[in-house]
């Protein structure tokens, strides 16, 4: 029978979707967060779901390709551009997929902020996926659906999160038929819960006196390259447009600061070159430096493709954008490619505060986040890349040093 490894458990949902007693629930810990359980009337001690956790196999990331080709890349349709994180690849992805017949698996909202995985096979819904939402979405039952997809010769497009298509592939298995599924993966900076994110949500209402209707990741009209969020809220019988640099908002603050993710994301175990991915998408960092006449307004993602399906679907999509060829050395510059983001010090109190007295008192406690980005990013701005990463790692090993002498999570 599975035991549930708290501090390591990235709630990909493998071990749900295994089991065939339906033995094992998704649940949530005080923070939210997913966690599968296991209830022992029902087990057969199989020991399927244990088979199926990538935390028990050797070769989870996978060993880097020696077919990986990194990319600059931009999405032609300035549409696809405004409404994507970075470039645009993934709805241009999507849409090739969907036209030769295929399915489509991502990552949407639902009408109350749930974030869940859903299968899309019309191209109006790709949409939906579009974006960025930091939050950890919902898998259960999703890898069955994808099994089902492939079995009955259909060819599926699964993107999300390493963690979860690391799920998928070791819930398929090596005898899995694998030959139509179509792994995207992401440069991943970690998710936090859905409880964490409606008390921000809930916090930036009284803030702003009104509801808000619609919350974007990007802002692509307003800071283009640069990461902002775009918030339409209604105030009486007015909508108004509120516009704020990522820099400046405490949830995207705390996020990148290590202090919202869930335990796993700052130990995670894919932020390496070698990717679970047949495709990974990613923010191309200091594009302007590392391919000076790629234009970069509006974004520019960094593309990695691992295997000779990930190079055909992208060179399927080819006409469609623009398209550089760049290297290891510039790629990671984007640390996500080499380091996780470590767990802050202080996350346990600010989790805390956040469950026991609303958002207000953690955004109290960690402070203005503005100015401290704002330096960070100067400063990091006149190293040079070599430098950056050294820092990082310094900054690593500090933290980890701290995060000893600082109190520990308990889980419920
Ligand atoms: C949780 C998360 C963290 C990320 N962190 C970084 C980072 O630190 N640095 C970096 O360079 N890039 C990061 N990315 C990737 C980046 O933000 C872009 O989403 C990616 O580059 C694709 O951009 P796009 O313009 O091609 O298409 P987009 O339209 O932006 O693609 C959206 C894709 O993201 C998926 N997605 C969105 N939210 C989630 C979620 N919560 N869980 C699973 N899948 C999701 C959708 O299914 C869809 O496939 C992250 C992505 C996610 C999902
Ligand atoms: S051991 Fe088998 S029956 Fe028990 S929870 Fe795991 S998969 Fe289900
Ligand atoms: S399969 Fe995924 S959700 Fe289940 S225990 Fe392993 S990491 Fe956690
Ligand atoms: S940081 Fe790692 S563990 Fe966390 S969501 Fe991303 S891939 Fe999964």
């Amino acid at each position: 029978m599975l035991t549930v490894n708290h501090k390591q458990c990235t709630g990909c949902g493998s071990c749900i979707d295994t089991c065939p007693q339906l033995a094992v629930v998704t649940v949530r810990d005080k923070y939210k967060f997913l966690y599968p359980s296991v209830n022992a009337e029902q087990c057969i001690s199989c020991g399927k779901c244990a088979d199926a956790c990538p935390l028990h196999h050797s070769d989870s990331p996978p060993p880097l390709s020696p077919d990986v080709r990194y990319y600059a890349a931009k999405a032609l349709d300035k549409a696809l551009l405004r409404d994507s994180h970075a470039g645009g690849i993934f709805p241009l992805l999507a849409r090739a997929v969907l036209s030769q017949g295929g399915v489509v698996y991502g990552c949407a909202f639902d009408e109350v902020r749930h974030p869940r995985h859903i299968r899309v096979e019309q191209p109006d819904d790709i949409a939906r996926l579009q974006g960025l939402k930091p939050v950890q979405s919902d898998t259960s039952g999703v890898f069955r659906r994808v099994r089902c997809d492939l079995e009955a010769g259909r060819t599926v497009l699964f993107s999300g999160t390493p963690c979860q298509c690391d799920g998928l592939r070791c819930f398929l298995g090596a005898d899995g038929d694998t030959a139509r599924l179509i792994l995207v993966d992401m440069l991943c900076g970690g998710v936090t819960s859905e409880g964490i994110f409606h008390r921000y949500v809930r916090w930036l209402e009284e803030k702003i006196g009104g509801s808000v209707r619609s919350l974007r990741f990007e802002n692509k009209p307003a800071f283009g390259h640069s990461p902002g969020l775009r918030i339409i809220f209604r105030r009486g019988k007015f909508r108004y447009l509120l516009s704020v640099p990522a820099a400046w908002d405490m949830l995207y603050a705390m996020y990148r600061k290590g202090c919202i993710s869930r335990r796993a994301c700052g130990e995670c175990r894919y932020a390496v070159p070698a990717r679970v991915g047949d495709i990974t998408l990613g923010r191309f960092e200091r594009i302007r430096r590392a391919h000076p006449d790629f234009p970069y307004d509006n974004g520019v993602s960094l593309v990695i493709t691992s295997t000779p399906k990930g190079a055909g679907l992208l060179k399927q999509i080819a006409p469609q954008l623009m398209l550089e060829e760049s290297d290891l050395e510039r790629a990671a510059v984007n640390r996500r490619l080499v380091t996780p983001i470590p767990t802050h010090p202080h996350r346990a109190m600010l989790l805390s505060d956040i469950y026991r007295h609303g958002f207000s008192k953690a955004a109290e406690k960690f402070g203005s986040p503005g100015l401290s980005d704002a330096l960070t990013s100067l400063i990091t701005s006149a190293l040079p890349d070599g430098a950056v990463i050294r820092c990082d790692r310094l900054a690593r090993r500090i933290r980890a040093k701290l995060a000893k002498k600082a109190p520990s999570d308990s889980l419920s």
